[in-house]
């Protein structure tokens, strides 16, 4: 299979994970990735970009090079979305977020993951409007992810709301290990691109659902095909108890 990767590699920018996790028979918690395997869109940014028809390629690249962080990165689209002059409201951005599909199986698998015992989380680089929807609608217990600041008038400021960088989703993982007391063993992360592989490196699991690229699907210890994300439970079953 060929890279074939539209954006500058971001591992040229950072290097993998020196913490290697050891291999684990029991899994306490699985983090999910959301755009791409509980959401079938494959960005919430991409989602508001496509609508409002404009692009944030160039900010990518920069961002990738390290050349901007992850704040000028938000910064730089949240100023593209303009509306009657005015930068648009938080409340129009959950509108336009409002018709994004689950992904076919995403209530099956984490109502029988949840039933297991088992605790979930979202780690998302995405837009915190749509990710607190999902989190909430499916149940799942923690949600990370990514906002946009409203000045008094409720319109975006370009201010950020940094809760997942995207180069670094290892970070949000070991934080949730420390504040769950759950081993990094016994966490599962469920990733479909490049940018789940440091969340693979640093959990005990490395689950790639519907992998977009040859990277993703060579760093998990699981790939599960196909576009129902409830196919992760067979994987999961040997884990469970
Ligand atoms: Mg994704």
């Amino acid at each position: 299979m060929e890279h074939n990767c539209r954006f500058y590699c971001y591992r040229k920018t950072r290097e993998p994970n020196s913490h290697k996790t050891n291999k684990t028979g029991k899994i306490e918690l699985v983090a999910f990735d959301m755009d791409g395997v509980l959401t079938d869109i494959i960005s919430s940014w991409k989602y508001i970009h496509d609508y409002y028809n404009t692009s944030n390629e160039r900010s990518i690249n920069d961002y990738l090079k390290g050349k901007i962080d992850d704040m000028e990165f938000i910064r730089r689209d949240a100023i593209l979305w303009v509306e009657n002059g005015k930068p648009v409201t938080k409340d129009k951005l959950a509108e336009i977020l409002s018709d994004v599909p689950l992904m076919k199986g995403a209530e099956n698998c984490i109502a029988t993951i949840k039933n297991n015992g088992i605790k979930t989380a979202i780690v998302s680089a995405g837009l915190d409007v749509l990710a607190d929807k999902v989190g909430t609608e499916l149940g799942v217990d923690y949600v990370y992810s990514n906002g946009v600041e409203t000045d008094e008038n409720g319109h975006l400021n370009g201010v950020g709301i940094l809760g997942v960088k995207l180069m670094y989703k290892d970070e949000v993982i070991i934080s949730l290990s420390e504040k769950t007391n759950i081993p990094l063993e016994r966490i599962a992360a469920v990733g479909n691109s490049c940018y789940d592989i440091p969340m693979f490196e640093v959990s005990g699991l490395g689950i790639a659902f519907n992998p977009s690229d040859i990277c993703t699907r060579e760093a998990a210890d699981i790939v599960v095909e196909g576009n129902d994300v409830s196919k992760i439970l067979q994987a999961l079953k040997n884990y469970v108890n």
